[in-house]
Order: structure tokens, then C-alpha cells, then sequence
């Protein structure tokens, strides 16, 4: 940065708000979390059912937990303003799509910064959870969505699998006994002598598919609710790449 460019400061941008469709109007920093009171940007007046132009009668406010901002989990506090269409009666709110998910207790940014810590940084549910200030199941939920969405429907996720192994495996840290599963791994690395095997996917177990799918081995698993250790996540005759089930997929 021999010659750097700045810009006026906007702590829209800085929060990551604008991209939201957000723009801040005010804050409360506390020890412990930080909350942004928002407003929505765009003006919402247009009646969806009839065209004409509606009455504003007040706002609603929608609490999302956003990124964590300056090491304390932050709260955008959004007041979304409602309508009454003069012509028709029909009552509507500004369109916060781009904010979040409908229904969804975080902000678009914070699902991706759960998703990033979970597949990158090998952070817990629990930690994540608890930077966002949210709950975990609230937090699961989510990245399991949105790594569904973002990763295994990723038509590429499959690209350079050569040799594939399917192994049974016994599941036993369900805390409602034993389980069986199939897994699926990509022993093309192993074969290869470039790296370890890879966990594609697990059949019976679909609540933890996506987070063991993302996991290589020897790393403790993120999703402490299952408790899976990676030697039981791995098969070591799969690991090894000598299993003699392991299929060759066709060139
Ligand atoms: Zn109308």
C-alpha cells in the first residue's frame, strides 16, 4: 500500500449495512454486543396489488444478529416502515429480501460469516453462535441451509473424483444408540499421493451430512452436537486407501 485511497469515511459501508439495504441511524455499544438501529433504504409505497401508492402507518421492527463488529456480537435493530393502500386497504412492508431470508433471525452477512467459520476456520456451532450472540440451533439451521445451497448443490463439488470409497460404518455417538451409515469418500488424493482422503457425503444421518461432509480428516468435527470423531468419521481402511470395496468411477 505504497499509495493508498481513501474514501470518506461511511460507517454503512463499514458495517456492511449498504449491501444489506440498510443504512444505520443509530448505535448503543455495550461492553458485551453492539446494536445498530437501521432503516430500510428504499422507500416501499407502490401497493403490490393494485399499483397505487399507500399511506405510511408506522414501522415494525425486525432484531437480526449480524456480523460481529469490534469483537462483540452485533444486533441490527431494522425499522421497517408499513403501508395501507388508500385504494384497495391492503397493507404491506419494505421489502427486506436483500436483509435477510424471510423469517430468518440473521442477516444475510451473518449466515455467510457463519458458513465461512464453520468450513474455513474450523469453528465450532457453538462458538459461532456465540459470536453472533444467537442461538445454536438458530445458527445450525442456517448454515445448514445455506451450505446446502452454496456447496453441496455446487455442480462442481464432484470435479476430479476418480476413485471413490463406500464403506458402512457403525455410528455411536448418537446418545439413542447405534447407527449404521454409508459413507462416501474420495480416495482420488490417497491414489494420487497428493493429500488425504475427503468425505463426500454420508446416507442415513441427514442432519450432520453437510458438516462432516466439509470436514478433512484429523480435524475435530465442528458440530459438537454429534460428537463425531474424525477416526470414527474415516474408516481406516478407506483413509488407506487400500479398501478392497473402493470403486473405481469410469474415466
Ligand atoms: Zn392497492
Amino acid at each position: 500500500m505504497a499509495k493508498p485511497t481513501f474514501t470518506t469515511p461511511d460507517i454503512d459501508s463499514f458495517c456492511l449495512v449498504d449491501q444489506l439495504g440498510l443504512t444505520i441511524t443509530g448505535q448503543r455499544l455495550e461492553e458485551h454486543r453492539a446494536v445498530l438501529e437501521c432503516r430500510v433504504r428504499e422507500d416501499d409505497p407502490w401497493c403490490r396489488h393494485c399499483g397505487a401508492e399507500g399511506v405510511s402507518i408506522g414501522t415494525v421492527v425486525r432484531q437480526l444478529a449480524h456480523v460481529p463488529l469490534g469483537w462483540r456480537p452485533t444486533t441490527l435493530v431494522v425499522r421497517v416502515r408499513r403501508y395501507r393502500c388508500a385504494d384497495c386497504a391492503r397493507v404491506w412492508r419494505q421489502d427486506t429480501s436483500c436483509t435477510a431470508a424471510p423469517r430468518a433471525k440473521l442477516s444475510r452477512h451473518a449466515v455467510l460469516w457463519a458458513l465461512k467459520s464453520l468450513v474455513i476456520d474450523r469453528m465450532s456451532v457453538t462458538r459461532i453462535a456465540a459470536g453472533l450472540g444467537a442461538a445454536w440451533h438458530t445458527v445450525n439451521d442456517a448454515v445448514l441451509t445455506a451450505g446446502t445451497k452454496l456447496l453441496i448443490n455446487d455442480p462442481a463439488r464432484f470435479d476430479g473424483v476418480r476413485v471413490l470409497g463406500v464403506d458402512e460404518h457403525c455410528w455411536r455417538h448418537t446418545g439413542r444408540g447405534s447407527h449404521f451409515v454409508t459413507v462416501i469418500i474420495d480416495l482420488t488424493p490417497v491414489r494420487n499421493g497428493t493429500g488425504p482422503a475427503r468425505l463426500l457425503d454420508m446416507v442415513g444421518l441427514l442432519k450432520v451430512r453437510l458438516t462432516v461432509g466439509l470436514m478433512p480428516p484429523g480435524r475435530r468435527h465442528p458440530c459438537e452436537r454429534s460428537r463425531i470423531r474424525p477416526e470414527s468419521a474415516y474408516p481406516a481402511s478407506a483413509v488407506g486407501g487400500g479398501d478392497d470395496r473402493s470403486l473405481r468411477s469410469s474415466e
